[in-house]
């Protein structure tokens, strides 16, 4: 039986992953891995990486799966992750998803479930559009649903809050289709696999926070961790 979680958080961009993400942080002892945050560092530090990735990321598409799988591979090879951890925004495609089996399967490892976090798409487009983050850590806060105490300042470390690039109405409209085009078919792959939960993402925050560790607390029981 396998000693240790190695969970997957996927859904539509906008569906809350980041939201639920730092409130997960201060549940489990579990590194959090999102692919979208290392880009991004990887876009600042402007590194080979970073310059390849960006026009991908602007116009809202994919970045090759070649690019994607090396960094998350090196990523999972790190100590902290050999306990387990979540990723965020990865893997997108099934082929990314089948490149994660061969490698944790080389370290003797498997996924222990994928979590969905399902919102339609119309909740998704007030959600992106609405959303804005601080420069700092990439705090998430939302213009209606979640604004911060004080207009356009982190509420967690007072740096400014802006629009990401990608949060533009045509780029949100591309990120959708990609979405459903590409990393749909995940849920079909891990309902096959049997590691499919799913989760409404429409309720508020706390809600959803809620769902997820009472699915985390029961994976924890079935796999004895
Ligand atoms: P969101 O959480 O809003 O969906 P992310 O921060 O996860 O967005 O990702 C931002 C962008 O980074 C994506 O639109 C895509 O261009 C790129 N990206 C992130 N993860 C992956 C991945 N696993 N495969 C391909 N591209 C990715
Ligand atoms: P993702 O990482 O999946 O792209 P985020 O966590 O960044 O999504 O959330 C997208 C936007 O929606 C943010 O502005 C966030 O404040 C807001 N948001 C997140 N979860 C909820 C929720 N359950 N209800 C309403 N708004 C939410």
């Amino acid at each position: 039986m396998a000693a240790e979680l190695n969970l997957i958080l996927f859904g539509p961009p906008g569906a809350g992953k980041g939201t639920q993400a730092e409130r997960l942080r201060g549940d489990f002892q579990l590194p959090f891995i999102s692919t979208g945050e290392m880009l991004r560092a990887n876009v600042r530090d402007q590194t080979e990486l970073g310059l390849k990735a960006k026009e991908f990321m602007d116009a809202g598409d994919l970045v090759p799966d070649d690019l994607i799988v090396a960094m998350a591979g090196e990523r999972l090879g790190q100590d902290d992750a050999l306990d387990g951890f979540i990723l965020d925004g990865f893997p997108r495609t099934v082929a990314q998803a089948t490149a994660l089996e061969r490698k944790l399967a080389s370290m003797g490892r498997r996924v222990t479930a994928a979590l969905l976090i399902d919102v339609p798409d119309e909740e998704v487009i007030r959600r992106l559009s609405g959303r804005r983050v601080c420069v700092k850590a990439g705090h998430n806060y939302h213009v209606e649903f979640d604004p911060p105490k004080h207009d356009s300042v982190c509420d967690q470390d007072g740096s400014r809050l802006i629009q990401r690039d990608d949060d533009r109405p045509d780029v949100i409209a591309n990120r959708l289709r990609v979405y459903h085009e590409k990393t749909k078919p995940l849920v079909d792959y891990y309902d096959s696999l049997g590691l499919m939960r799913r989760i409404d993402g429409t309720r508020d925050p706390a809600d959803v926070h809620g769902h997820i560790r009472a699915v985390i607390a029961t994976l924890r029981l079935e796999e004895n961790v």
